[in-house]
């Protein structure tokens, strides 16, 4: 297990960058702490493989640094990084029964044959094919194969860190909770640094203790759960990170009130901001009213999705969402929503900044 250090690191797939939009991944410092868990979190094309390729070794990136334990291992090849990763599509060894392909790492590297049947025993459990062991890979679905890449890439317990880029994507969706579940038990038995690429937020959420999120080869956010869902750093976040994402609002901001249309909304603190500057309240904080001294705002439709309603309505010409909980009323005749003074973020060219005197 280690501590992965960062340190300028970008990479640029064209032999000759000249802005940062040459950068597939751009300029980034960062540590990921020593036993935890992290899901790398983005939509498709932000970087998240060009990042963790680096990180195992697979790629030399084109500028910076990347340490291990503090020792730089930059131009070091994977296989001297005593990493295990995890990619998208199976890599099975098809002339192999599944129990030679889950203890090819621990042959590899001279265990003994105990140790490997106890190791191998546990992680068939673990991907829920004891009964295949013998069996040979090849036959076997896109599905089963995956799995046994991902027990391949579990078996080993000594590594410095685990790698999965998007594992479970040709995975049945009733397998994906339940290997998502024993990943996550591995990481609380074994304590590796783990990091885990998914496009999907509801699987890093589940997944992770932090998740980093990334748009346009940029490290967006590095946070939480909760933060990402409470204080999103750039506006990016918030929309991609909740179901329905964070509204948000263009704003003048006047000190501790902003202006949002004709309509004055108190911020509950004073900010500095300029440049293009917006509210961002996630739909759990938007409150309707009829009358009153909102924002005028009419209702489109209204959703029942169980737990709670998901209210679309227009505001200021844009579509914009409330989430209403259980039990509680749509006041008739809504004409008007305010904002929840706890749930306002204020954005100046999409990322948010703080009030005067706030440390976050
Ligand atoms: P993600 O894994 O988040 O989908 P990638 O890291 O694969 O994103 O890709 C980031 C960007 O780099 C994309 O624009 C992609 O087209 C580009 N890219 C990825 N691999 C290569 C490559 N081998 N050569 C050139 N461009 C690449
Ligand atoms: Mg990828």
């Amino acid at each position: 297990m280690a501590k992965i250090t960062l340190e300028n690191l970008a990479h640029s797939y064209l032999p000759d960058p000249k802005s940062e939009n040459d950068f597939a991944l751009k300029e980034l410092n960062h540590d990921w702490a020593d036993g935890e868990a992290y899901a790398l979190l983005g939509s498709s094309g932000c970087g998240k493989s060009t990042l963790l390729n680096i990180i195992s070794g697979l790629l030399i990136p084109s500028q910076g640094r990347v340490l291990f334990d503090g020792t730089d291992v930059t131009m070091s090849p994977t296989a001297d990084r005593n990493i295990a990763q995890v990619f998208q599509f199976p890599v099975v060894y098809d002339t192999m029964t599944v129990r030679q392909n889950l203890a090819f790492p621990l042959k590899n590297r001279g265990m003994d044959a105990a140790e490997i049947k106890r190791r191998v025993q546990r992680v068939g459990k673990m991907i829920d094919m004891e009964a295949e062991l013998d069996h040979k890979a090849r036959g076997l679905t896109a599905d089963a194969k995956q799995k046994i890449s991902l027990g391949r890439g579990m078996v080993r317990e000594d590594v410095n860190a685990l790698l999965f880029d998007e594992p479970l994507t040709v995975i049945d969706p009733h397998m994906k909770w339940e290997l998502r579940t024993q990943l996550k038990q591995l990481h609380q038995d074994f304590g590796h640094t783990m990091i885990y690429v998914t496009h999907d937020q509801t699987e890093a959420l589940t997944f992770a203790d932090k998740v980093v999120v990334m748009y346009d080869g940029r490290v967006v956010q590095i946070g939480t759960p909760q933060d990402l869902f409470e204080r999103p750093a750039h506006t990016f976040v918030g929309y991609f990170i909740g179901s329905p994402g964070m509204n948000l609002f263009e704003a003048t901001i006047e000190g501790a009130t902003a202006r949002v249309g004709d309509t004055t909304v108190e911020l509950g603190g004073t900010y500095v901001a300029s440049g293009k500057t917006q509210l961002g309240v996630r739909p759990e904080f938007i409150r309707l009213s009829a009358g009153g001294t909102g924002i005028p705002a009419q209702i489109n439709r209204v959703e029942d999705v169980g737990r709670h309603k998901i209210v679309r309505l227009t505001v200021e010409g844009h579509e914009t969402n409330a989430v209403i909980g259980e039990g509680v009323d749509i006041p008739a005749g809504t004409d008007r929503i305010s904002f929840a003074p706890e749930g306002i973020n204020v954005y100046a060219n999409d990322w948010r900044i703080s009030a005067k005197g706030d440390a976050a």
